[in-house]
């Protein structure tokens, strides 16, 4: 896209009335719009953003043969309450509202039962399972501090699935394969090396639940971690019962603070028991069906990238999650230079390089901070020296020098030719 036709601007001065760093790179780089506390907008850049980190996210959990749905946001209270969760007592972070009759509904803030309630009306014989379901939608959680920027919304964006199974064994194959695909998707995203496994409260059937947590001073938790094991365990169930369980001892654990990105549990049939899913087995008994729930925040998986890939200019997307691939950045306003940069917008867009062009009339010093701030990996300038000398001029977010290379090299550097 052309820089001079995008309607969002970026900023000189970081907003105010942000404390986290995530939220105010993403604001001042015009990512995201600030709605209220913990609500944002998703802006062009911000949206391209998302969409790379969902369709790693879908890629995972497709290939697991999961299908892909979208639950609805309106709730009934009827299901809640079947398995207590209705009041606030126990779930204190109901956003709730009234239809015109008069009647509850809850706007939804995670989805086990109304999933549950609807896979009712689709298996009812060993002969269907196991399935697995999941959509990438809207929660409202009425939060209590919103201070962490999109890494906690009282809207955000999560990635949750829920597997079904016949028995023990076949939830847990299930299970070990789903942990599997969110280690890879961490690793895709640039975070692997700093993902641990961790062990932490439970779900209703295991003592613990597991979730996937990034080592980063922004995240809200605590936690115990082993580099040699590569797992670690949740301040919460950090006692000496937990560690005889894990095998694990204190001199081999380091603390340090967290981001939960991921949470996944092991309901065994208590679920089903709860809300009435039974199947009929191959002996035509009556059995309760294994339910497993897998929970991933998208957007605060894009607030943990943001606040791990950034630096004191901006922001520093790796290749795969960035809005576009290359920058652009025209420098004079010679007409050879003008030609030499809109055909080279135009072959890029035309191999499907994403590609942001700043054809703006702006100075080389302006151009420069913006393709930092926007995190471009691949900035390319073509100015009236360039265009003298017959090169082009390319740097690499991540390093501080430029170089002049020919535009052949160019090309196979981002594979357009071979
Ligand atoms: P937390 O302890 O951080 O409040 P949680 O344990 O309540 O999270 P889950 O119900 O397990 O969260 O939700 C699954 C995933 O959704 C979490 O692992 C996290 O990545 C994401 N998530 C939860 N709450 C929020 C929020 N308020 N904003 C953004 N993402 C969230
Ligand atoms: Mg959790």
């Amino acid at each position: 896209m052309r820089l001079s036709e995008q309607f969002t601007k970026t900023r000189k001065t970081v907003p105010a009335d942000e404390t986290s760093r995530n939220a105010q790179l993403l604001i001042q780089a015009g990512y995201i719009h600030k709605e209220l506390a913990g609500v944002y907008a998703y802006l062009p850049f911000g949206i391209q953003v998302l969409e790379n980190i969902k369709s790693i996210v879908r890629e995972e959990m497709n290939i697991l043969g999961a299908q892909e749905l979208l639950m609805t946001s309106l709730q009934r209270k009827e299901l809640w309450e079947k398995t207590d969760r209705w009041s606030d007592k126990n779930v204190d972070i109901w956003f709730k509202t009234k239809l015109k009759n008069g009647s509850d509904v809850g706007l939804a803030w995670s989805h086990e039962e109304p999933v549950v309630d609807m896979m009712k009306s689709f298996v009812s014989s060993y002969r269907e399972l196991p399935i697995a379901v999941y959509q990438i939608q809207t929660k409202f959680r009425n939060e209590l501090r919103a201070k962490s920027g999109i890494m906690r919304g009282r809207e955000f964006i999560m990635k949750d699935l829920y597997g079904f199974s016949r028995n023990d064994e076949e939830l847990l194959e299930f299970y070990n394969k789903m942990q599997e695909a969110y280690l890879n998707i961490f690793e895709r995203v640039g975070l692997g090396d700093i993902t641990y496994v961790t062990y932490a409260s439970g779900g209703a059937f295991t003592k613990f639940s597991h979730e996937f947590q990034v080592v980063t001073d922004a995240g809200e938790d605590t936690i115990y971690i082993s580099k040699d094991k590569k797992l670690a365990i949740n301040e919460e169930v950090y006692n000496d019962e937990s560690l005889s369980q894990l095998d694990l001892m204190r001199e081999e654990l380091e603390k340090v603070k967290s981001a939960e990105v991921g949470n996944i549990f092991n309901f065994g049939s208590t679920k089903a028991e709860e809300l009435g899913m039974h199947f009929t087995d191959e002996s035509g008994q009556d059995k309760p069906v294994y339910i497993s729930s897998y929970g991933l925040g998208i957007t605060r998986l894009m607030g943990v990238i943001t606040e791990h890939f950034s630096d004191d200019k901006g922001l520093a997307w790796p290749e795969n999650i960035a809005p576009a691939k290359v920058y652009i950045a025209r420098l004079g306003a010679g007409e050879q230079t003008i030609n030499q940069a809109d055909e080279l917008y135009k072959l890029l867009e035309d191999a499907r390089v994403t590609v942001i062009y700043d054809d703006r009339d702006v100075r080389a010093g302006e151009k420069f901070a913006d393709a930092d701030l926007l995190g471009i990996p691949y900035r390319i300038v073509i100015s009236d020296k360039t265009v003298e000398s017959g090169t082009i001029e390319l740097k690499n977010r991540k390093e501080s020098d430029s170089k002049q290379i020919q535009k052949d090299e160019l090309l196979k550097m981002l594979g357009i030719v071979g």
